[in-house]
This record gives structure tokens, C-alpha cells and sequence, in this order.
């Protein structure tokens, strides 16, 4: 049969594609694509294998085990081949399979085949001679491959020495080195830290971790095996099933699957598959699927292999944890904290069971990190419960003309500043009074105990308010009417008229507490009293500059820089002055002495105290730092003098310390 130019054209392409996706993956450990991406173009090739079996040819991809052993490693040559895997997705398939075997058995038994995880990492095979671990060896093609012995002796699940008193002159142990999830959390991060790539996935980390010539850089991964089969074996016979031999091996010390189970026939291992695949997720290792093995060895034996799998196992492949997908926008989304998190729309994509079409791109230096732009294509992983994230951009479909994002200077929302500090990840919308994504949070805030503590008006509350659009910043609050109020659901006029009551009482404040009350970042109730007692005034505190406002005990740059910040947006200070205008006031405030100006200074208490007892004011003096004397002397910096202060009065006066009085002192102590 002649085979259409445009089938051959086909698969030409498709045997470059896969070849070359086979290098990066096996060879550099830097896969382009995702797993699924490959397994859609092997199928592809494989169906027009089967529809032209001349196109077939010897080193098409289908018929060949991963990829070349690297130069930089001494090769082995396997003494029994390792093989691949055949797939199956599906229970048609699983069943397709299932029949075939028993086909080629000529039997209509059930069997019974042992189920594992399908562990996700990277083949590897171990040599031991009479119990000691002489040689391990990676897949490579599945006839030669690398030789990392001393790499894989760093491994603490590998036995560098097998136990019991049966063991073999030869045994060739198989099985998967994985990076368990939390290992590959922890390695990814400081990779980041240290301002290296991160891995794509923990098969890539182990992949990469074991195929290193220093084999003190393998030690410091968390890698583990788990072993699955065996290659050769001398001077020994093994059990007759799968499952027993891998008991005989966790005997030896090897590690094995704690799945491992005998299930029969297709409908134990769709069973099988069903709850392994719902425990996925809490698995402390990656897997893709399921292993499902005829379990009687001879029956083994009888099926042999074809080009590049056995027949007597098949992989159930789970869906796909990653996928590629197109970033069709990169929109900014406001939180109610006002911090500016980017979002990629994506083109939406089948993943980890859900559709996905967003993915958070977390912040600026997570974009410049990965390099993510309008019109990408990219993988996006989503593995649990775990929020999709955008792994990597495939720089190779990067269409021409694409630009770089930058996080904007203006909040999309209110455009107020966007604020960016040194050192910090996160962008924020400076408009906090104002901007209506931090609407809610920012009126909750005013209303609260601490701040202007306006009584019955509650975080619901709050928010039914800004939802059926009776106020949109804390001035409206004291435009609200009895009537406005009465009219919400589950609200009297009893409670509306007291709601009206406290906000009248709560516009008599203090200047400290309106401070608080305004929200600005990093300026907690602390920090605004030290603002109030320094600057007095509202109108001095707007003034100030970041060196000004640096002056003052606990105000740092990262302070000072919010501070100013806020009060140079124009939508914040028009809030303020209709605040003001609603008839929120405080008495002036006094020149006040701080914690430090009293930390050290020698204090004397003379006469009765009225609000507190001597003893109560000496400890507190104490806790802030202050030595309290029992008498007058030159060294006093301060005498507080209550009523009918006598003799130690008249001396201080005699003297010329600082005579305070009571009141002077609780204002200290505030
Ligand atoms: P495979 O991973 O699909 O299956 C065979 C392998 O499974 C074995 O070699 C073994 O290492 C492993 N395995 C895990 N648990 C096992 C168990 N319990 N029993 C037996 N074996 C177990 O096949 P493969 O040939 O290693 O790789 C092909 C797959 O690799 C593709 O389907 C694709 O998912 C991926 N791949 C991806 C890219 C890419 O660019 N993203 C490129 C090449 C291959």
C-alpha cells in the first residue's frame, strides 16, 4: 500500500517531535511539555503506526525505552533489559487489555494481577552481590544506562547492605527513586531562595537529583526508592507470584509500596484504581497512575515483551496533574487588603480533575521569576485541592511581539498609588480609605472597638451596609438616617435609632484613636498614640515628611514611608475632610513626655494620689524604665507631687526639679 505524502509528512514530524521531547525529558531533565502533551502525540503516532504498519521503523519512539545514558557518566549495560510501560487510560482499555492477556493465555480465567502505585519519579537498578550493594544503574535506553552507584549509596531507603541469611549471589533490584512532595517543596523553595530554577515537578527534581556527578549534591536531596521488580538473579529461586517476591524483598530491607495488593481480575483493579485514586492527594509521593501486574510469574514468563513493554503489565495512567495552556490576559484583582495580586486568564484547560481558566501569578517577582506574558503558552499544574499554578512558560511557542508585565503604577481599581517596598513581595493600593476593593474591610476597621468603637455597628452589618449601597466609605456612615437604617432586614428602629446614637457619640474621639481608626498600614494603635503625642495636630501630621515622622521612637522607614504615602492620595484626605465635616473631633492634645523619656529618669512620689495607689503608680513607672526615690536630691528629674505634697514638695521647688502633678503622671503612664 503507498502511504499519502501527508501521512508520512505526519509522522516524520511527530518521530522529530517525540524525539525530541524524549532528549529534553530523559537526557537534560528539562522537559518542554507536559506528560499528557507527549502521551497525545505518542498515541498519535502509534494509531498511524497501526493504520500504515509500513511507516513503522526500528527506532521510531514507540518502539524505544527512554532515552540515551549521558557521556558524563560511565555506562552499564543491563543484563536483562529494562523496559517501559504500555498504557491504558480508561477501563475500555483496561478491559481491551485485560482480554488480550487472556488471549494470548488462551484461558477465559479471571486473574489475578498485583496493583501498586504508579510511582512517578525514575527507574533505577540495583545490583547487590552476595548481599552488597555493588552497582546501580539508570534506565537509560533500557539496555545501557548511567552508572550512579555512589550517587544512589547516599539514598537512606537503599540497603547498601541486604539483611536475613537467604540472600542471593546475584540479584538485580528494580524499583522507582521519587522525591516524596514535602522534600520537593522545601528543595523547590530554597531553590528559589538561592536564586536557582525550580523543578517543574518532583519527577524532574528527582530526576534531576540522582543524575548528578557529585554525588554530595544527591545526598542533600530528600530522594527515597521504592522498589517494584527484579532484574536478574543468581543462586536463588524467588517465589512464584509478584506479590510474594516483593514481601521476600521488603525482607531483604527493600522498601515496597505499602498499596501493594492482590486484587482480581478487572473489576478488583478498577476497584483499586478508583480508591487509590482517590488517596492520591494524600500520598507523600507523586504517582500517575496505577501498575497493574499479572501476578503468577510463569504466566509472566509465558507472555514475554514486545519492542519496549512486557505484556503481563499495563500502566493505568490518572488524568494529567499538568497541562498546557494559552495566557489569553494578565489581569490585576484587588484583595480587600488592597494588596495587587496578578491573575493569568487562561484559555481553559482540563486539569487535576477540574477545569481550570485562572491562575494566580502571586506577585511581581513570581512574574519576573517565570517570565509569564500575554499570549504565552504555559503548563499549569493543579494537583488536590491545591490552587492551580502556572509552572512554566514554554518559551518555545512564544509568539513574536509578546512584552514583559509589570504589575501597574496605578491600582485598577480606585488608582490611587500602588505602593511597592524594598524587601516586600506583595504591591498595594494606597487608597485604603477610599479604594472600593478595600471598602469593607476598611469601614469594619473604622467602626471597631479600638478605633472610633462605634457600638451596634458590627462587621455584618458593615457589610450589608456597602452591599445595598448606603455607604461606600466611613463618612457615609454619618449621613445614614433613622429611616435608611430601619428599612434593612432584622433592623428595628430601636436598634437604628441607637446605631444613630453611637455614631454621635462616637465623633467625640481622641486624636490617637481617629489616627488608628484611618487604617493606614503598619500604624497600629501604639504607633498612631506616638503620632498623636508628636504632632498634636492632624494638619502637622499631614505635613510631615518621611524624615520628620523617622524622628519619632518606633516610627522606622517602612512607617513613615505608609504614612506619607496615604496622606498624599487625594481620595484618602477628601474622606478625612468629610469626616471632619460630619463633626468628628478631640480634645487638643497635649505635649506628652514618651516611654523613653521616662525610661531612666529618677522619679519621687510626695503627697496623696487620687486615681491610683502610690504602689500602682511606682510599678508602672517601673515598667517603663524609671527609678522611683524615696526622697528628693539633685539627681531627681522629677517630683510628682499629689495633695498635700509637704516637705519633699518645698525642696523640690527649692531645688528647681520638674514638679508634675497627678494627672500629668496618668498621661505619662498612657
Ligand atoms: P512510563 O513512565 O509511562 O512507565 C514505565 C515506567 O514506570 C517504568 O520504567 C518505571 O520507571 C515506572 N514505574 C513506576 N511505578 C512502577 C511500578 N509499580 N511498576 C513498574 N514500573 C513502575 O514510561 P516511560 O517510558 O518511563 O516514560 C514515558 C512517559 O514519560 C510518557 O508517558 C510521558 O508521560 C513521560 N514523558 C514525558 C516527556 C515530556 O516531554 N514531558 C517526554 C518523554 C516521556
Amino acid at each position: 500500500m503507498t502511504i499519502p505524502t501527508e501521512i508520512n509528512q505526519q509522522a516524520t514530524d511527530l518521530r522529530h517531535l517525540l524525539n525530541k521531547y524524549n532528549n529534553l525529558y530523559y537526557v537534560t531533565d528539562n522537559p518542554e511539555v507536559t506528560d499528557s502533551e507527549y502521551d497525545r502525540l505518542f498515541i498519535q503516532l502509534q494509531k498511524l503506526e497501526a493504520d500504515y504498519p509500513e511507516l513503522l521503523t526500528v527506532d521510531s519512539p514507540t518502539q524505544r525505552v527512554g532515552g540515551k545514558a549521558l557521556d558524563k557518566f560511565s555506562q552499564i549495560t543491563h543484563s536483562l533489559p529494562m523496559l517501559s510501560l504500555d498504557n491504558v487510560f480508561d477501563g475500555e482499555e483496561l478491559h481491551a487489555f485485560d482480554q488480550r492477556v487472556r488471549d494470548w493465555l488462551n484461558t477465559t480465567n479471571i486473574q489475578t494481577y498485583a496493583a501498586e502505585p504508579k510511582l512517578d519519579g525514575l527507574a533505577i537498578s540495583i545490583r547487590y552481590e552476595h548481599g552488597i550493594l555493588v552497582q546501580a544503574a539508570t534506565r537509560g535506553d533500557g539496555t545501557i544506562g548511567e552508572d550512579v552507584t555512589e550517587n544512589v549509596r547516599t539514598i537512606q531507603s537503599v540497603p547498601l547492605k541486604l539483611s536475613g541469611d537467604n540472600v542471593p549471589e546475584v540479584v538485580e533490584i528494580r524499583g522507582e527513586i521519587v522525591m516524596p512532595k514535602a522534600g520537593f517543596e522545601t528543595l523547590n523553595k530554597q531553590q528559589i531562595a538561592d536564586n536557582k530554577k525550580p523543578f517543574v515537578n518532583p519527577r524532574n527534581a528527582a530526576a534531576g537529583s540522582l543524575r548528578q556527578l557529585d554525588s554530595k549534591i544527591t545526598a542533600r536531596r530528600p530522594l527515597a526508592m521504592y522498589c517494584y521488580g527484579v532484574g536478574e538473579i543468581q543462586g536463588m529461586d524467588l517465589p512464584k507470584t509478584h506479590y510474594e517476591t516483593m514481601q521476600q524483598l521488603a525482607q531483604w530491607g527493600c522498601q515496597i509500596s505499602t498499596e501493594l495488593l492482590q486484587v482480581e481480575g478487572v473489576d478488583g483493579c478498577l476497584a483499586y484504581i478508583n480508591k487509590l485514586g482517590e488517596q492520591r492527594d494524600s500520598l507523600s509521593y507523586d504517582i500517575d497512575g496505577v501498575v497493574l501486574k499479572i501476578d503468577d510469574i510463569t504466566l509472566q514468563q509465558r507472555l514475554g515483551f514486545v519492542s519496549r513493554a512486557p505484556r503481563w503489565a499495563i500502566a493505568y495512567k490518572f488524568p494529567a496533574q499538568q497541562e498546557m495552556t494559552i495566557v489569553d490576559d494578565i489581569e490585576i484583582q484587588v484583595g480587600r487588603t488592597g494588596a495587587l495580586t496578578p491573575v493569568a486568564r487562561l484559555q481553559p484547560v482540563f486539569v487535576g480533575g477540574v477545569t481550570v481558566s485562572n491562575a494566580t501569578l502571586h506577585n511581581q517577582d513570581e512574574i519576573d521569576r517565570k517570565d509569564v506574558r500575554v499570549g504565552d503558552t504555559v503548563i499549569v499544574r493543579r494537583a488536590g485541592d491545591v490552587i492551580p499554578e502556572v509552572v512554566q512558560v514554554v518559551l518555545a511557542k512564544r509568539p513574536d511581539n509578546t512584552v514583559k508585565f509589570t504589575i501597574p503604577t496605578q491600582c485598577p481599581i480606585c488608582q490611587s498609588d500602588v505602593e511597592r517596598l524594598e524587601g516586600e513581595a506583595v504591591a498595594r493600593c494606597s487608597g485604603g480609605l477610599f479604594c472600593p476593593a478595600q471598602r469593607k474591610e476598611a469601614i469594619k476597621h473604622f467602626a471597631s472597638r479600638k478605633a472610633m468603637d462605634v457600638d451596634g455597628l458590627g462587621d455584618k452589618l458593615v457589610e450589608i451596609l456597602v452591599d445595598e449601597g448606603l455607604i461606600n466609605d466611613a463618612a457615609d456612615l454619618f449621613k445614614l438616617t433613622i429611616e435608611q437604617l430601619s428599612s434593612l432586614d432584622r433592623m428595628g428602629e430601636k436598634s437604628a435609632t441607637n446605631l444613630i446614637a453611637s455614631l454621635e457619640t462616637a465623633k467625640q474621639t481622641k486624636f490617637a484613636r481617629f489616627l488608628y481608626s484611618l487604617g493606614i498600614r503598619e500604624v497600629g494603635e501604639a504607633t498612631a498614640r506616638s503620632l498623636a503625642s508628636h504632632f498634636l495636630t492632624l494638619e502637622a501630621l499631614e505635613m510631615a515628611d518621611e524624615p520628620a515622622l523617622i524622628e519619632i521612637e518606633d516610627v522606622g522607614p517602612i512607617v513613615a514611608h505608609h504614612v506619607v504615602t496615604f496622606f498624599q492620595q487625594t481620595h484618602n484626605r477628601e474622606v478625612i475632610k468629610r469626616l471632619l465635616d460630619a463633626g468628628i473631633n478631640w480634645p487638643a492634645e497635649q505635649k506628652r513626655i514618651s516611654d523613653s523619656e521616662l525610661s531612666g529618669k529618677t522619679i519621687v512620689l510626695t503627697g496623696t494620689l487620687e486615681q491610683l495607689s502610690r504602689s500602682e503608680a511606682k510599678e508602672k513607672l517601673l515598667a517603663l524604665g524609671a527609678k522611683v526615690a524615696g526622697s528628693v536630691s539633685k539627681n531627681t528629674d522629677y517630683v510628682v507631687a499629689g495633695r498635700d505634697a509637704g516637705s519633699k514638695l518645698n525642696k523640690a521647688e527649692s531645688l528647681n526639679i520638674t514638679v508634675v502633678d497627678e494627672t500629668t503622671l496618668i498621661n505619662w503612664l498612657n
